[in-house]
């Protein structure tokens, strides 16, 4: 086989991709037909291609690049930190120094009394921890009973067994047969497609009570916790009504069930407070973490744990789960400078009181378009309701995602990553965007969406 590089010819590598590699999420026979983009390079929000074309990274890459692309002081963290001690685990009573030190760094920013941090490497690892964890919280406080975890449809929670089955995507629970025992859902504070003649506040609580009326269902001695996203992601970037959170703390509360909060994308700056959880005013007993924790730049991700928890599970001998790569140094050591960097450059409150607003302006002003409906925006993260009708909040008559699908391919041909859930379309800019880089984004968003509404328009669909 030739030494395969960046310079190797596009076509060459797209067929390699085609033959070898499995694609998270992919169409692998559409992908084949089309070739896959071959991205090489990166700075700052700005996506290179094998083909020279320069894209702005609407989407953070999958919501993690958080301090943007091209960082070197991460390359050279991870370089000494592999030279000084490449790999040891945490297991059987043994440390090291990177871990301990990112341990006490994330205990000192969560909120509460979050103080203890179990390691994984990704966002699903860590709902799989905090799955088993929950369960044997329960166990130790004496009632084992307390199994059952309540999710929400169209949750995203990842892609391991336990992390699809808390989440709430239905076509992730055909594939692969169906959810493991004792996981339940609810459904999603999604007004904008389920409001129906209610107002959003009535909405929120008719949502959120929706939870108390499961947990009566189940019986309240049988639930060990609800696990939400503060902000729905994957699902949409779904932003619930402002009655919604109150409500499932008081509940959560009324009937002792934990809270677990999914930040993974959430935490980190992305909505304009370090946590979340902090953005809704909620208390978890379980945060998740990833993505942003290293902005990408290496896997890792965990669970940030409530004392009461780490104590009553740490009191009764082993707990025994682990992942040979919890807590890895190399990794700590790169989510460490990450952080060190976030806080030097203040780029919480960048996103809470320059950029975020600056962004929620000009995202608010597409509204305007005569295919959006709602626009929805928490910090760094927006979505927007693609509709024929902005009055009755209706469907296209086509597929549901048909014309989302058309606008996100509108938008890569104008260089910009934008997603498309449905027919939602949806963004999450680097941390460190612009405002002359929003602006671009804007244009760019706005000339795909007049793109695709040509199209629309043309194949009778508006
Ligand atoms: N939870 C949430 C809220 C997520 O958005 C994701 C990933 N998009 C995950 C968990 C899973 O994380 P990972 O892909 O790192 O396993």
């Amino acid at each position: 086989m030739n030494l395969i590089s960046t310079q190797t010819p596009t076509a060459e590598l797209q067929a390699l991709d085609a033959a070898h590699h499995m694609h998270p999420f992919t169409d692998a026979e559409g992908l084949e037909a089309k070739g896959a983009r071959v991205i090489t390079r990166a700075e700052g929000v700005w996506l290179q291609d094998s083909e020279g074309h320069r894209i702005l990274d609407g989407m953070a890459g999958l919501w993690c690049m958080n301090i943007g692309y091209g960082r070197d002081s991460l390359a050279e963290v991870a370089a000494r930190q592999m030279k000084e001690l490449p790999y040891y685990n945490t297991f059987f009573q043994t440390t090291h120094v990177p871990v301990i030190a990112l341990s006490a760094k994330l205990a000192e920013l969560a909120p509460g009394d979050l103080n203890n941090v179990f390691f994984a490497s990704s966002g699903s690892e860590a709902n799989d921890t905090n799955l088993r964890l929950v369960r044997r919280y329960w166990q130790c406080k004496g009632q084992p009973e307390r199994r059952i975890v309540i999710g929400r449809k169209n949750g995203y929670h990842g892609s391991t067994m336990a992390g699809a089955s808390l989440g709430g995507m239905g076509g992730m629970h055909v594939h692969g047969g169906g959810i493991i025992d004792g996981i339940e859902h609810i459904n999603q504070p999604n007004w904008w497609s389920d409001g129906g003649d209610m107002s959003p506040e009535d909405f929120g609580l008719a949502r959120a009570k929706e939870l108390e009326d499961k947990i009566l269902e189940v019986g309240p001695e049988n639930v060990a916790a609800f696990i939400g996203e503060p902000v729905q992601g994957a699902g949409g970037v779904i932003v619930a009504p402002d009655t919604y959170w109150p409500e499932i703390q008081r509940i959560v509360d009324k009937y002792g069930i934990l809270l677990i909060a999914d930040e993974v994308i959430c935490g980190f700056g992305r909505t304009g407070e370090w946590f979340g959880s902090t953005t809704v005013g909620i208390k978890p007993d379980i945060m998740t973490i990833a993505k942003g924790l290293s902005s990408g730049y290496i896997p890792i991700g965990g669970s940030i744990v409530s004392d009461e928890i780490a104590q009553t599970v740490g009191a009764q001998g082993d707990f025994n789960h682990g992942y040979t790569y919890s807590g890895h140094p190399v990794a700590a050591a790169v989510a460490l400078e990450n952080l060190r960097i976030m806080e030097e450059e203040n780029l919480v409150s960048y996103v809470k009181n320059d950029i975020g607003p600056y962004l929620a302006e000009k995202w608010h002003s597409l509204a305007d378009h005569p295919m959006v409906g709602e626009t929805k925006i928490v910090g760094l993260m927006a979505s927007l309701a693609l509709t024929p009708n902005k009055e009755t909040r209706a469907s296209f008559a086509s597929d549901e995602g048909t014309i989302g699908f058309m606008t996100r391919e509108r938008c890569f041909a104008n260089d910009l990553i934008m997603r498309h859930v449905g027919d939602r379309m949806i963004i999450a800019p680097p941390l460190v965007i612009t405002r002359e880089e929003v602006d671009e984004l804007i244009v760019r968003a706005r000339k795909s969406l007049d793109e695709a509404y040509e199209q629309v328009k043309e194949q009778g669909l508006f």
